[in-house]
Formats: C-alpha cells, structure tokens, sequence
C-alpha cells in the first residue's frame, strides 16, 4: 500500500470532535467545527494514530 493511501485510511478510521463544544466533526470536512468554528480534534484512536503518522514521518 502506498504511505498516502495508508495514512488516509488510518485518518478514515479516525472519529473527530470540536474540542470546544464536542460536536461530531464530518470526516472529509474542514478542520473546523460547524457549530462554533472551534479547534476540531481526533476523539476516537487518536493517540495511535497519531503515533502511526510518527513512524511514517520518521521512518523514510
Ligand atoms: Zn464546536
């Protein structure tokens, strides 16, 4: 597979939230909440695949 399509599968999986007020964010949309226009962040596998997204970065 190639390192762009597996990063935007693991972004696939990914549930993403307004840190702000906690509103589900579209996967495919803007970064941004629909709500409140606050900071959009990962709210489900976050973590790993944030750590994934490391290992591709630094591992070229
Ligand atoms: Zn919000």
């Amino acid at each position: 597979m190639h390192e762009v399509s597996l990063v935007h599968a693991l972004f696939d999986q990914a549930a993403w939230s307004c840190a702000s007020c906690g509103e589900a964010v579209t996967r495919g949309a803007p970064l941004r909440c629909a709500s409140c226009d606050g900071e959009v962040r990962l709210s489900a596998g976050g973590a790993l695949i944030l750590d994934r997204l490391e290992l591709e970065v630094f591992d070229v």
